[in-house]
């Protein structure tokens, strides 16, 4: 599942891998993960080479667990850490260096051979680029007021300026590296502007289903 910030990929995905029993995979997480080492080791203004570096160097375990989906680099918890606002505005600038992707699109693609039964992963370029083989692929949209009042609403205390800049101008950075603003052939969109998260689970598991049913 691909979305720009704030359409309701998270909840969604986790819904969905909940219901199916499925593992559950945040690319998103780590991209910040790495965000994260990258601005505790000052490398954040240090240069493509340097933030590659730091990249191939930390060693990151992601788990996949829905319910506890925990994010660790170099030993050190940073499940809540990464979703600090200054996460949120430095993670573009290691997520658009060619390098860290292509570190962290093999791990991706390994974690989801590692797992035995279903996975669902939630990102920016999972149904073009990290899975396009997958039997579901779905796009989940919104409209960009939508998607900032839901981050707002994430983020208490914060003010709508700061969030923002975080929604939307982190999916226009992060659109120059992926494609995640239309549907690529095969994939279906899901627009959740006017619907509540248990209606964007069901409709998504109806495509799980079917996916199902069609192999079965
Ligand atoms: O999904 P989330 O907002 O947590 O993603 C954080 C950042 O990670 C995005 O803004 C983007 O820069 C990067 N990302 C990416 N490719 C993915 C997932 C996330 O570039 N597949």
């Amino acid at each position: 599942m691909d979305g720009p910030s704030g359409s309701g990929k998270s909840s969604t995905s986790r819904g969905v891998a909940r219901k199916f029993g499925f593992d559950y995979l945040d690319t998103g997480a780590m991209y910040r993960a790495m965000a994260w080492a990258v601005l505790e080791a000052g490398l954040l203004d240090a240069g493509p080479e340097a933030i590659t570096d730091a990249v191939r160097e930390a060693r990151l375990v992601i788990e996949r667990d829905p319910d506890h989906p925990r994010v660790l680099i170099n030993d050190h918890d940073v499940t809540e850490a990464i979703r600090d606002p200054r996460v949120s505005q430095s993670v573009s600038v290691v997520a658009t260096v060619p390098a860290v992707r292509e570190i962290l699109i093999a791990r991706q693609q390994a974690e989801i051979a590692d797992c035995a039964g279903g996975i669902v992963v939630e990102g920016r370029d999972i149904t073009t680029v990290v899975a396009p083989d997958a039997d579901v692929r779905v796009l989940l949209v919104a409209d960009p007021e939508a998607r900032v009042a839901r981050r707002q609403a994430e983020l208490s205390g914060v003010d709508r300026a700061a969030v923002t800049d975080q929604v939307l101008r982190r999916d226009r950075d992060d659109a120059t590296v992926a494609e995640f603003e239309t549907a690529a052939d095969g994939v279906t969109v899901v627009d959740s502007t006017f619907l509540d998260l248990p209606q964007v689970i069901d409709l998504v598991s109806d495509l799980v289903t079917a996916a199902r049913d069609r192999k079965a």
